[in-house]
């Protein structure tokens, strides 16, 4: 594989970052993770959005220009011949001697973008559904900031595997917040959409703004507030939405089936409009 590492793009195993980076000792780093359908970037101006928020929130500089970082990810694709999967983007505050205080403004940050070969369309996953556990969210409070500080999801996701399960919902004061690496959602009862509205418990998922307006497209009511794990074991379907998941259906939670613990028909039908829209409006 090629990679681009700070302004060279060469092999992976040649891709060389500081031991001093800050985003090594101190997580002190953002990212983001681009799909490519057809070998083409989805929803790409979302994720830059979202890359110039979590920088802002850190006063981390930009490395560079929008137009830059999309001719770097379009130049990656190309050279691995990327038909599906995903490309993704670190930037790091940059390397500076060992200090909890922010390093001098003129610190140059890291660059850091490879890709990942994946099936994104055709995923077993997505006719039966996954299984997930609930584990207390022990992330720290700004979880709005997409930063690389990935332990504790990455213990949970092990903890759901190690459990027989696919992923975790973490749970604050009896409420969903997300997955470990995606946005959480229930039908109700009533036929109703509910996610956890946005602030600092969640990251704001480019794709949850995506299914949001999909669905509210298609005339599904849709309910922006927090839901407890008995409302979500109750619910009429469940699912997850991620940048490299689409729309997952979440057919289990805490070893108990979801109504008759197959995909739901919302669920179905949120993922297949997602991805016509995604292969239409890809770049
Ligand atoms: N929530 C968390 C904690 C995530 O790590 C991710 C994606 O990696 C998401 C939600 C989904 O965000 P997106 O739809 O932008 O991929």
């Amino acid at each position: 594989r090629t990679v681009y590492v700070n302004g060279v793009f060469c092999p992976e195993d040649e891709g060389k970052v500081s031991i001093f980076d800050r985003g090594f000792l101190f997580a002190d780093a953002v990212y983001e993770v681009v799909s490519v359908l057809d070998g083409k970037l989805v929803d790409f101006a979302g994720h830059m959005a979202r890359l110039a928020r979590s920088l802002g929130e850190l006063a981390m500089a930009a490395p560079t220009s929008d137009d830059e970082l999309l001719a770097i990810h379009r130049r990656l694709i190309a050279e691995n011949a990327l038909e599906e999967g995903a490309v993704y983007l670190q930037v790091t505050r940059g390397p500076a001697d060992r200090d909890f205080l922010f390093p001098p403004q003129d610190t140059k940050p890291s660059l850091v973008l490879f890709t990942q070969a994946a099936a994104l369309r055709d995923k077993p996953a997505a006719r039966t559904g996954i299984r997930v556990v609930t584990l207390p969210d022990l992330r720290w409070q700004r979880r709005d900031i997409k930063t690389v500080q990935l332990l504790y999801p990455s213990m949970a996701k092990t903890e759901a595997k190690r459990r027989g399960a696919d992923d975790a919902w973490m749970v604050e004061d009896g409420c969903v917040t997300e997955g470990s690496s995606n946005n959480a959602y229930i039908v109700d009862a009533g036929g109703k959409l509910v996610t956890r509205p946005l602030s600092h418990a969640i990251l704001p998922g480019i794709t949850r703004i995506a299914v949001l307006r999909l669905a509210a497209e298609s005339g599904i009511a849709i309910k922006e507030r927090p839901f407890t794990v008995d409302e979500a074991l109750a619910a009429k379907e469940a699912f997850i939405s991620s940048a490299s998941s689409f729309v997952m259906p979440v057919v289990e939670i805490d070893g108990q089936p979801i109504a008759d613990g197959r995909p739901g028909e919302i669920t179905r039908r949120l993922r297949a409009i997602y991805i016509e829209e995604a292969l239409k409006t890809a770049i």
